[in-house]
């Protein structure tokens, strides 16, 4: 029997049938002598990184190397999905090694949100999930904005110890990593991958000063992400690529709001208040009468309530109601991946339906 080919770059086992995973190259790349994955491909010919996403197995595996090794992790987030961007069970496994916490995705951020107000929420979220870390930052790795100031944080926290980017997949941990390629290697900076310890899982090593290096771990699937539940060719309606416009509807009680097909917002009990949708500005906002809403969705998901669309329907899972009584005036009702919703006026009871396994929370306005 031959042994399956592996990749000359990294070592991973060559696959041909899942673009974006572990060892995929195309098929005609099985002819060459030496086979090299498209990921190590591109490295080595654009210096350029390719997101590459993980099973659970292999997502533990790192885990549990991570606290072996001594370093600065920096965990990458999405701030618009922070929940769908966690890694659980991440500060069981990282030893004593500090994290530092960087949420990217700044620039869809309408201009009214407050830097210290959002930093809190991250705090107090991480907190929540069991894990303090050293500091809070948050980027636009697309824009730039932020990055000098996180290459800064990175090398006064690492202590002359190695760096560890860890982040699931869609946060923008490929983006943060090539911009660091360009901020702080030079030219002719030799980048290349080696094995994360006790796996055969590939990381890229971008060589510090200081003979340490900073590894780029492999994206991890987080199953909760919404991006999950929909079609790459329908992911551009809620990942936003421009500021998110503000979008303010007065809504009598007994009213409700649907976001495509993709959540809803009942406003159950209240006097007439604004409710200010924080939402991606491709995103349709149907409003209707509560009693028509359920009836609505059945009929018209993927239809007149879309994205997501009707080819892609069916595989998106099944809304569930979360209701919450709101005391304060201005509170978010966040909606992990896609957006929030401020009431602006306290004494009200809401509810938020989102697709099984989406997370929904509150948290003071970020206003
Ligand atoms: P990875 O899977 O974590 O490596 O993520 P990528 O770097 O491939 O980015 C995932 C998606 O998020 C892509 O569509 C990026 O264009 C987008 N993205 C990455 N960084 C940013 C950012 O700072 N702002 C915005 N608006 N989008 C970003």
């Amino acid at each position: 029997m031959t042994e399956a080919p592996k990749c000359i770059g990294c070592g991973s086992i060559i696959q041909t049938e899942k673009v974006g995973e572990i060892g995929y190259a195309p098929i005609s790349s099985l002819e060459k002598e030496e086979i090299i994955c498209q990921r190590c491909f591109r490295l080595k010919n654009y210096n350029e990184l390719q997101p590459v996403s993980l099973t659970d197995d292999d997502f533990l595996r790192i885990l549990n190397g991570l606290g072996t090794q001594k370093g600065l992790i920096v965990k990458i987030v999405d701030i618009f999905d922070f929940n769908g961007s966690w890694l659980p069970g991440l500060h069981r496994f990282v030893g004593n090694n500090p994290i530092l916490l960087i949420a990217n995705k700044a620039d869809l951020l309408p201009k009214s949100v407050k830097k210290n107000k959002v930093i809190n929420w991250m705090k107090h979220e991480a907190k929540k999930l069991g894990l303090s870390p050293i500091d809070v930052l948050f980027v636009s790795a697309h824009k730039g904005t932020g990055m000098p100031e996180a290459i800064e944080a990175i090398e006064h926290y690492r202590k002359g110890e190695n760096v560890y980017v860890v982040g699931c997949t869609n946060v923008g941990k490929s983006t943060f990593i090539n911009r660091i390629i360009k901020n702080v290697t030079g030219e002719d900076a030799v980048i290349t991958t080696s094995h994360f310890p006790g796996t055969t899982l590939d990381m890229i090593e971008i060589p510090l000063d200081d003979k340490k290096a900073l590894y780029d771990t492999p994206g991890i699937i987080n199953h909760h992400q919404m991006a999950h539940y929909l079609d790459q060719s329908e992911l551009k309606y809620i990942m936003p690529k421009k500021e998110i416009k503000p979008k303010v509807f007065q809504l009598n009680s007994e009213q409700t709001l649907f976001f495509g097909g993709l959540s809803r917002f009942d406003f159950i009990k209240g006097k007439r208040s604004a409710f200010t949708c924080h939402i991606a500005n491709d995103v349709p906002i149907h409003r209707t009468k509560l009693e028509n809403a359920d009836n609505l969705y059945k009929e018209h998901k993927g239809k007149l309530l879309a994205p997501p669309s009707e080819e892609f329907i069916d595989l998106f899972p099944p809304l569930v109601r979360h209701e919450f009584k709101i005391k304060d005036p201005k509170t978010d009702i966040v909606f992990s991946g896609l957006g929030w919703i401020t009431v602006q006026h306290g004494d009200v009871i809401v509810a938020a339906h989102a697709p099984a396994g989406v997370e929904v929370s509150i948290r003071p306005s970020l206003i």
